[in-house]
């Protein structure tokens, strides 16, 4: 069983698919690894480390493999070479890149797609969507802390007295749960909102204040597979209008509601901008898959209002180390649960396999792609 390490080639994309650490654990589990040369670079990580690892370290680690690991989906030609049948394991952003897809079928390849690991307590350590979301929550703080010319904690100074900034979180999945964490630790005041009815009590918990649709109901407890699907016009106006109350006091907004498989929903129009203070400052975690804010664009801050609004295409980029650290392991604990001592490979069951699987046999297979 031989695992190749691939250098990601995606604009902007700085983490790595396996660390020192994971490729250890590959090779006690039998399997050889290959790192392509300079893979972990942007993640601090040289090759040397690979090497005293245990990795070969080479040009063409695809040549020979029986797994690809990435954190993107490779193109064909990163896959030059890799044995008939391989597996690609990655971040594979299936709706987004169909065509590249159809490639891997063609190719004769079976991808996996990590973001379609089910949401089921034995797959949470394999689930790259909150090692990342959990990281990219953290940074979004961060960024609109730095973009904001006040402070966030209240202070008594001999000078006089700073007052606390006002956080308001939009969409409590993983990402916006550690948003709330990072900006009350920060010392801003932190209140925040979501479609589905479980997330209150969590809310509560971190110390924030939840702010929610109480004339229209939301969705019951976690949601299907703890999503959140597209809500009625009923809802979506009463959400409008509690937000347009809501946000004109805000100084910080982070926004991170997403619907798998669509765009995601507008939350916040120009108009509500318009309310908000001049030098308020709005994250868009959202940015990349539509945004949730009017007006918002991948890695520019826009002006509008004198509101700054900023979002990432790639948010746990920006923190390479930890993001390739948490997500080598997502692909290594997936990877090691289905590892077949007498197979020396992995072998996936029914239900973590079907949902992840996109490709087999030269066809597209997975339901979500088909139906
Ligand atoms: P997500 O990234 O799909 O969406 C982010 C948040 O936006 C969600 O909380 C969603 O309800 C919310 N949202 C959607 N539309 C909205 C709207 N119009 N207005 C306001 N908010 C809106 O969600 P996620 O971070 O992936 O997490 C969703 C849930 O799944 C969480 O409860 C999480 O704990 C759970 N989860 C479970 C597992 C597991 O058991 N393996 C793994 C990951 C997440």
């Amino acid at each position: 069983m031989r695992i190749a390490v691939l250098k990601e080639r995606a604009n902007g994309e700085t983490r790595v698919s396996a660390t020192p650490e994971t490729v250890k654990k590959f090779i006690a589990l039998g399997a050889a690894v290959a790192v392509e040369s300079g893979a972990g670079e942007a993640a601090s990580i040289a090759d040397a480390d690979y090497a005293a690892a245990g990795a070969e370290v080479v040009k063409d680690a695809a040549k020979g493999a029986d797994i690809v690991l990435g954190v993107q989906g490779p193109d064909a030609k990163a896959l030059k070479g890799a044995n008939a049948g391989a597996w690609i394991v990655a971040g594979l952003d299936p709706f987004g890149q169909r065509g590249r897809v159809d490639n891997y079928a063609k190719g004769g390849f079976e991808a996996l797609a990590m973001e379609f690991m089910p949401r089921i307590t034995r797959a949470q350590s394999m689930d790259i969507l909150s090692s990342q979301s959990n990281l990219a929550g953290y940074k979004a703080v961060i960024e609109a802390a730095n973009l904001y010319g006040r402070a966030f904690p209240m202070m008594m100074t001999a000078a006089g007295t700073i007052s606390a900034a006002k956080c308001f979180v939009m969409g409590v999945g993983v990402a916006g749960l550690q948003a709330i964490a990072t900006a009350r630790r920060l010392g801003a005041q932190v209140s925040a909102t979501d479609v589905r009815s479980a997330t209150k009590e969590q809310i509560q918990s971190l110390g924030a204040k939840p702010i929610f649709v109480e004339s229209v109901a939301g969705i019951e407890g976690e949601g299907a597979g703890g999503y959140a699907t597209e809500m009625s016009e009923e809802y979506q106006k009463a959400q409008a209008e509690l937000v347009s109350g809501h946000i004109a006091k805000q100084d910080i907004v982070i926004t991170t509601a997403l619907i798998p498989g669509r765009a995601a929903p507008r939350l916040i129009s120009d108009a509500q901008i318009a309310s908000m203070k001049p030098g308020s400052v709005i994250f868009d975690l959202a940015v990349a898959q539509g945004g949730n804010v009017e007006g918002s664009k991948p890695d520019q801050v826009v002006v509008r209002h004198g509101v700054k609004i900023l979002g990432y295409s790639n948010t746990p980029a920006k923190l390479p180390a930890d993001a390739s650290a948490l997500f080598a392991r997502n692909l290594y604990n997936f990877l090691s649960a289905f590892w077949d001592k007498e197979a020396d490979r992995p072998v996936l069951d029914e239900e973590i396999g079907n949902a992840v699987r996109l490709t087999q046999g030269g066809k597209v297979v997975n339901e979500r792609l088909l139906g």
